[in-house]
């Protein structure tokens, strides 16, 4: 999923300054699941903000609503009747939601509440951590399911750097080396044969420093 996490309420107040009837979106899937941005959260974000015009003794409009997904025009489109009528849309969303409403309502100014992090998963209550950079040539077959792009601080795709101290990673104490856990993982499967094997240079031209990606699937175009 895609892992987010919000803004201040002082920097969110500082983007809606001058705005009177403020529309917050949230969004029903990643940044639900991640605790940041979804229905429970829009009721929170609403109220801080209604308590804080009510503290500068300010009247304000706060409108809540979230859709199922800001990232797809289906839904996106459900906030049409009345979006017109706000100062700014602070949506809830990540980057890709913020940008679809953005890109759907021309005209409406529509404003991040979030910080978008990470792919990533939940790896235990109240923590998530990163697991995929999107690099477009998915070598996870050989390196038995762990990510190196990703989960190594180097983002080395040859072994372990000679910092690689008891599993740990010369970055920080805190995060294991992948290198040594990618190690471990093809020794349990009786892979580690995939150490020595040559493979071809990975392909960074799928990566993004190409600038922005597509994928075409012309199969399912209309
Ligand atoms: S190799 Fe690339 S696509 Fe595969 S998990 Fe890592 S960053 Fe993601
Ligand atoms: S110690 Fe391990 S995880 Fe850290 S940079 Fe070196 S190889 Fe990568």
């Amino acid at each position: 999923m895609i892992v987010a996490e919000r803004k201040s309420l002082d920097e969110i107040l500082a983007m809606l300054q001058g705005c009177s009837r403020v529309l917050v979106v949230g969004c029903g899937t990643c940044v639900t699941v991640c605790m940041a941005g979804g229905e429970k959260e829009v009721g929170v974000l609403a109220s801080l903000l209604r308590l804080a015009a009510q503290r500068e003794g300010r009247t304000v409009e706060i409108g809540e609503t979230t859709i199922e997904r800001q990232c797809e025009w289906e839904f996106v489109d459900g906030l049409a009747p009345g979006i017109r009528g706000y100062d700014a849309v602070l949506s809830m969303g990540c980057g890709a939601g913020v940008q679809t409403i953005a890109q759907r309502f021309g005209g409406v100014r529509v404003l991040p509440a979030l910080n978008t992090k990470f792919i990533g998963i939940p790896e235990k209550q109240g923590m998530w951590v990163e697991m995929c950079l999107g690099c477009g040539d998915c070598v996870l077959d050989r390196t038995g399911g762990i990510c190196p792009v990703a989960r190594c601080s180097k983002g080395l795709l040859n072994g372990p750097c000679g910092g690689s101290q008891g599993g740990k990673c010369e970055v920080s104490k805190d995060i294991d080396c992948a290198w040594q856990l990618i190690y471990d993982r093809l020794a349990s499967l009786g892979r580690l044969d995939l150490l020595e094997a040559e493979f071809a240079p990975k392909d960074w031209s799928k990566n993004r420093d190409g600038g922005p990606r597509k994928v075409l699937r012309e199969e399912v175009m209309l």
